[in-house]
């Protein structure tokens, strides 16, 4: 029995059967690390002795029969989640060695309900890239072609679950950072509606567009940890108090249900053939399950990745002037005033990325360019939440690709930041209208896992997860492991 490919559900059911203990599937995690993690580079830094303290309560719960539904689970968290006491640093160096001295509700929530935490995942610094290679400390890789990137921005997160690294972990969505790399990595990622998981304890980087997500091998798995971190939280203003009921009709297949193809995704530029043919393959399972497939149209789709890169980086700009190496992280000591103090601190410790999106953000924020830009944006924005609304009066969700390519060489595009944008074109239209999307992997191209996207309507987690479990079933389409 090999614990590190299986799935929470799978093992909640042996664990709870007292056939398998939360100290020994976190031995074999803690050993496939060390085997594997050389080549993968999916986490930054591990938690051992953490994990082996949850792994005792954990087995001590099991024992008395009033586990939570995540007791014994491995769990890797991205690092932009604070856990207390662990080194939580963006993927910067601008908060190296920073321990965060509290930990996140949606993390506390999986801790609560039993997970066992491993490890910290890399990813873009402030999560602001589509490869990962943005981290200031490694580049990860892809599990199923060590050359390629596992995606980004959550992409040591991804990689961890596709690499039998952990069974479950945590990342963050701005404009697609759990759905494009877990489509990459072949394996389930979700980003719920916005509001529906308490940001509190999360680093941000855009605060209209963030959320918090998971990745794993199913999609059961996926309604397992959502459920079991969602709801309202009164340190975050913006989580919400409606009912917890992501897996309402969880089973109750596709049939009837009628799924929105928008043709500006389905014919979006760059998209490789063999993706648009998985995506076709998927389309007809899902017509063989019983859903009618409609075609319906998103107009607006061409402006979403010029609003996202005026809005995202406006709100980074005003978010990251916290970082000014006074209060936490890294400081500049040689400086001899207050201004060289901040500008030697800010230029040092953030990488490139993250000094262009602080710039274009000022840039757009500043006093003669707000109205040309950031206001204009917004009113895109709008006109983008309101193409999904007409779009969601002729269907019940929308499918396409979670994104246009398979997983593309480390240091492909890292000289393009343009063509490193364009890998979100297809998912970030979720985060401006603040929809939950959900990848589920559907198939090969080249090799390569091809994930196939679900949007749902704000709130309706429970649809995109009924459509993707529908397809799971009756694809047979199952996460696998990658063979390292
Ligand atoms: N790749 C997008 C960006 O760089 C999305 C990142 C994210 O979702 N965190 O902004």
């Amino acid at each position: 029995m090999d614990t590190t490919h299986m799935t929470l559900a799978e093992l909640q059911r042996l664990l709870q059967a007292r056939e398998l203990s939360a100290k020994d599937l976190l031995s074999e995690h803690l050993m496939r690390i060390d085997n594997v993690d050389h080549d993968v580079k999916a986490f930054l830094r591990l938690t051992p002795d953490l994990a082996k303290e949850q792994a005792a309560t954990a087995d001590r719960a099991l024992k008395a029969g009033e586990a939570g539904p995540l007791a014994g689970i491995p769990l890797a968290v991205k690092d932009v989640l604070c856990v207390k006491g662990v080194e939580t640093t963006a993927g910067s160096q601008i908060l190296r060695g920073f321990k965060a001295p509290y930990t996140g509700t949606a993390v506390g929530r999986l801790f609560e309900a039993g997970a066992v935490m491993v490890g910290v995942t890399n990813c873009d610094e402030f999560a602001m890239g589509s490869s990962t290679e943005n981290s200031s400390y490694f580049p990860t890789h892809n599990p199923w072609a060590l050359d390629r990137v596992p995606g980004g921005s959550s992409g040591g997160s991804a990689s961890a679950v596709a690499a039998g690294e952990a069974v479950v972990s945590l990342g963050t969505d701005t404009g697609g950072s759990i759905r494009q790399p877990a489509a990459l990595c072949g394996v389930v990622g979700m980003k719920p509606t916005y509001g529906r998981v308490s940001r509190y304890g999360l680093i941000a980087f855009a605060s209209s567009l963030d959320q918090i997500g998971p990745f794993t091998r199913s999609v059961e798995d996926c309604a397992i940890v959502l459920e079991a971190m969602a709801g309202r939280d009164p340190l975050d203003a913006t989580s919400s108090d409606r009912p917890n009921d992501v897996r309402r009709d969880f089973d109750a297949g596709v049939k009837g249900m009628k799924l929105g193809v928008p043709r500006e995704y389905y014919d979006v530029d760059g998209i490789e053939p063999g993706v648009k043919a998985a995506i076709d393959k998927a389309l007809d399972v899902l017509r063989g399950a019983g859903a009618e497939i409609v075609d319906v149209t998103l107009p607006h789709t061409d402006y979403g990745l010029a609003a996202y890169y005026i809005l995202a980086p406006a709100e980074c700009s005003s978010n990251l002037a916290r970082f000014d190496g006074v209060k936490y992280g890294m400081s500049d000591q040689e400086a001899t005033n207050i201004t060289d103090a901040y500008m030697n601190s800010r230029r040092h410790g953030f990488g490139t990325e993250v000094r262009r999106r602080v710039m274009l953000g000022t840039y757009a924020l500043s006093s003669g360019y707000y109205d040309a830009y950031y206001l204009k944006a917004q009113k895109v924005r709008t006109l983008i939440k309101r193409d999904f609304d007409t779009a969601f009066e002729k269907c019940d969700a929308i499918v396409s690709a979670t994104s246009p390519t398979v997983a593309f060489p480390i240091g492909s595009k890292t000289k393009d930041p343009l063509a490193m944008y364009l890998c979100d074109v297809l998912t970030l239209g979720g985060n401006l209208a603040g929809l939950p999307g959900i990848s589920v992997p559907c198939g090969l191209s080249e090799g390569l896992p091809v994930g196939l996207q679900v949007l749902a309507p704000q709130w309706r987690e429970d649809v995109a997860l009924r459509v993707a479990r529908a397809y799971e079933v009756a694809s047979g389409v199952k996460v696998e492991v990658a063979p390292l």
